[in-house]
C-alpha cells in the first residue's frame, strides 16, 4: 500500500495524472474520523477518510485490520487504495460500498460468515495459538493494546479491561474501585478459554457492516486482535440486537452457550469503558451497572 504526501497526489496514482475530487459528500455514522463519498472528475466514486496528521496511524492499523478480514475470505471488505498525510490531515482513500439491497437471509449469511472467519487460521496474525495481534492497534480513537498471551483470561484482563480501568480512575470512588478489583481477580471464575483463538473484527456494532452492491455483508472499520469469539458477538448486543436470524446463522440454530450472557456484559464492560474513556460521563452508568451486576 503506497503512502502519499498529499490527497492530490494519491488521487493522480491512483486514478490518473488528471483526474482529481470534484464532490465530496459527509457521510454520518462516524465517531472519529471526517468521512466523506467523494466524486471524481471521470465520474467514478471513491471513500474518504481524513483525521488531522498526528493520527495517521489510526488509518495504518485500519489497513492492517482490513487486510487481516480480507485474508479469512468470509468477508467483502473494501481495497484500500491510498493513505497518507500533508502534514495538516491525514487520509485514507478506499474503495466505496455502493449499498445494494439485501439478499435475503441477509443477517443468517452475515451469522454463518462470521463463524468461518472465527473458524479460521489465525497463526498468522499473533503466533503459538497465543491471543493478541501482530501489532497494537484501536478501538475506535481508544489505544488497544495486544501484547500476546497464552490465556485469553489473562489477556482480556491485562490488554483489555486494565489499561481501560485505569484510564477510567478519575470517575470510580473508593468503593466502586474496590468492587472493580474484587471482579477482576474473579475473571478466571466468570470467562471461559476458547476451544481455539480466533480473528476477531473487534467493533462488531450494527454500524460497522452493511450491505455492499452484492447484497451481501460487507464489514468496515475493524479493531481486529485474535481472542474468544464470543467477545464479537457480545459487541453485537452492546447497543442493540442484529436480528435472530444472524445468531441462529452463527449458532447453526443452537441457543447460545452456557453463561455466554455473563461473560457478554464482562466483555461489553470493555466497551462501556472505552466510551467512558472517549466520550465521557454519559457512560458511567453503564459501567457501574455491570460491575454491580457481578
Ligand atoms: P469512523 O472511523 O469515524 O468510525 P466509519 O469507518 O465507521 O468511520 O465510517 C463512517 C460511515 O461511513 C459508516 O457508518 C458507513 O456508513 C460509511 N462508510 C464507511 N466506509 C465506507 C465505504 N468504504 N464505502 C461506503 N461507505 C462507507
Amino acid at each position: 500500500m503506497n503512502k502519499y504526501d498529499s490527497l492530490d497526489d494519491a488521487v493522480s496514482a491512483v486514478f490518473g495524472d488528471d483526474i482529481r475530487i470534484i464532490g465530496k459528500t459527509a457521510c454520518a455514522g462516524g465517531d472519529i474520523n471526517r468521512a466523506y463519498a467523494v466524486t471524481l472528475s471521470d465520474g467514478r466514486n471513491a471513500f474518504l477518510k481524513e483525521n488531522s496528521a498526528d493520527n495517521l496511524d489510526f488509518f495504518e492499523k485500519e489497513i492492517t485490520g482490513l487486510d487481516a478480514l480480507r485474508k479469512t475470505g468470509a468477508f467483502s471488505v473494501p481495497e484500500v487504495l491510498a493513505y497518507g498525510t500533508d502534514g495538516v490531515n491525514s487520509f485514507l482513500l478506499m474503495e466505496q460500498i455502493l449499498p445494494g439491497k439485501r439478499i435475503q437471509g441477509y443477517y443468517s449469511d452475515f451469522g454463518r460468515r462470521l463463524s468461518i472467519m472465527h473458524k479460521a487460521d489465525c497463526s498468522e496474525f499473533v503466533k503459538d495459538g497465543k491471543f493478541g495481534f501482530l501489532q497494537d492497534n484501536y478501538i475506535g480513537a481508544g489505544y488497544q493494546y495486544n501484547t500476546p498471551e497464552e490465556s485469553w483470561i489473562e489477556f482480556f484482563r491485562e490488554h483489555r479491561l486494565l489499561p481501560q480501568i485505569k484510564r477510567a480512575e478519575r470517575y470510580f470512588d473508593p468503593l466502586m474501585l474496590r468492587k472493580i478489583d474484587h471482579l477482576l481477580e474473579r475473571l478466571d471464575f466468570i470467562l471461559i478459554e476458547p476451544d481455539k483463538p480466533a480473528l476477531l473484527h473487534g467493533d462488531l456494532w450494527s454500524g460497522n457492516q452493511m450491505p455492499g452492491p452484492d447484497g451481501r455483508v460487507w464489514l468496515i472499520d475493524p479493531a481486529v486482535y485474535v481472542g474468544h469469539p464470543e467477545a464479537d458477538i457480545a459487541m453485537t448486543e452492546l447497543f442493540d440486537y442484529l436480528p435472530e436470524e444472524f445468531y441462529d446463522g452463527y449458532f447453526g440454530g443452537a441457543n447460545r452457550p452456557y453463561g455466554y450472557k455473563d461473560r457478554k456484559n464482562l466483555y461489553n464492560l470493555y466497551h462501556w469503558l472505552n466510551h467512558l474513556n472517549l466520550f465521557g460521563s454519559g457512560y458511567l452508568g453503564f459501567v457501574v451497572s455491570v460491575v454491580n451486576f457481578f
